[in-house]
C-alpha cells in the first residue's frame, strides 16, 4: 500500500519572520497520526536548513527542496546540488515541477539527470507531471502523461524507482482555484500506476505514492484523497495557511 503524504510547496514565498510563524502554526496543529502518513515541507533553500532543526523531532515531517542542480559541484553560480541538500539533512526535491519546466526551460533530459542525482544522494524525487489545458482540450494528457514518465523516470531501475513519488498536477489547476473533478484525477492517477505496473510491476505500482497537485484545498481535499489512486496531495496556495493545511493533513484519514 503507497505512503499517504500531504506536501506543502511554498514556492517564493514569504520571509524569515514569515516561515518561522508558518512552521510554529503547522506543527502546533499537525494531525498525523498514523505511521503510513508523512507530512513534506518544501521551502525555498534559504529557510531549509532552519526548518530541518525545527522539526527534526518529529518523525512524519520530511522536509524538501523544490529543485537541484543538475551538476553535482564546481562553477555553476546560484545553484544548490543534491550533494549539498542532503549534507543539511533534507530528504526529498521536488523535480520538474510545471513552472520550472514552463519559466526555466527545463526539460526532460535535464530531469532526468537531476532525478538521478537526487537519488545518488539519498534523496527521493517528488516528480511532477501534467498537461496544459491546450494538450488535454487536443485529447493529449494521457500521452503527454506517459512522455513525461517514460522520460524523467523510467530510466530508472527498479530499486531507484522506488525511491519515487510522483505528483500529477494538472497545469491547468495549477494556481488557478479550477481542480481536476475527483473523475479526472481518479482516472490520470489509476492510469499512471497502470503505466508502472507494465514498466516495473505491479508491487511497484501500488507501492508508488501518487499526489494530485492543482488547487487542491481544505474544501475539496478530503474528496480527492479518498479516490482509490490519489495517495494525498501536493498542495502550494492552500499550504501556505497553517490552518488550511492543517485540514488537508487530516483529510489523508479520509
Ligand atoms: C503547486 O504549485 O504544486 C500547486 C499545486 O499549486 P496550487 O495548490 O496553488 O495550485
Amino acid at each position: 500500500m503507497a505512503h499517504k503524504i500531504a506536501a506543502a510547496n511554498w514556492k517564493m514565498n514569504g520571509d524569515l519572520n514569515f516561515v518561522k510563524q508558518l512552521t510554529q502554526e503547522l506543527l502546533a496543529n499537525q494531525t498525523i497520526i498514523n505511521s503510513n502518513q508523512s507530512l513534506l515541507l518544501a521551502s525555498p533553500f534559504l529557510y531549509l536548513h532552519e526548518l530541518v532543526e525545527a522539526t527534526k523531532n518529529y518523525k512524519q515531517i520530511n522536509i524538501a527542496a523544490q529543485n537541484c542542480a543538475q551538476y553535482t559541484s564546481g562553477a555553476y553560480t546560484g545553484e544548490v546540488s543534491a550533494d549539498m541538500l542532503a549534507s543539511i539533512g533534507v530528504t526529498h526535491v521536488i523535480i520538474g515541477h510545471s513552472e520550472r519546466r514552463a519559466l526555466f526551460g527545463e526539460t526532460d533530459a535535464q530531469l532526468a539527470i537531476k532525478v538521478l542525482l537526487a537519488i545518488q544522494n539519498k534523496l527521493k524525487p517528488v516528480f511532477c507531471i501534467g498537461e496544459t489545458l491546450a494538450q488535454r482540450e487536443a485529447n493529449k494528457h494521457f500521452n503527454i502523461i506517459e512522455d513525461q514518465l517514460w522520460h524523467g523516470l523510467f530510466q530508472l531501475s527498479e530499486a531507484d524507482f522506488s525511491q519515487c513519488i510522483v505528483a500529477y498536477e494538472p497545469v491547468w489547476a495549477i494556481g488557478t482555484g479550477v481542480t481536476a473533478t475527483p473523475e479526472q484525477a481518479q482516472e490520470m492517477h489509476a492510469y499512471i500506476r497502470g503505466l508502472i505496473a507494465e514498466k516495473y510491476n505491479d508491487d511497484v505500482a501500488q507501492a508508488t505514492s501518487i499526489l494530485y497537485g492543482g488547487s487542491c484545498n481544505e474544501k475539496n481535499a478530503a474528496t480527492l484523497f479518498s479516490l482509490p489512486d490519489v495517495d494525498g496531495g501536493l498542495v502550494g496556495g492552500a499550504s501556505l495557511k497553517a490552518e488550511s493545511f492543517a485540514q488537508i493533513v487530516a483529510a489523508l484519514n479520509k
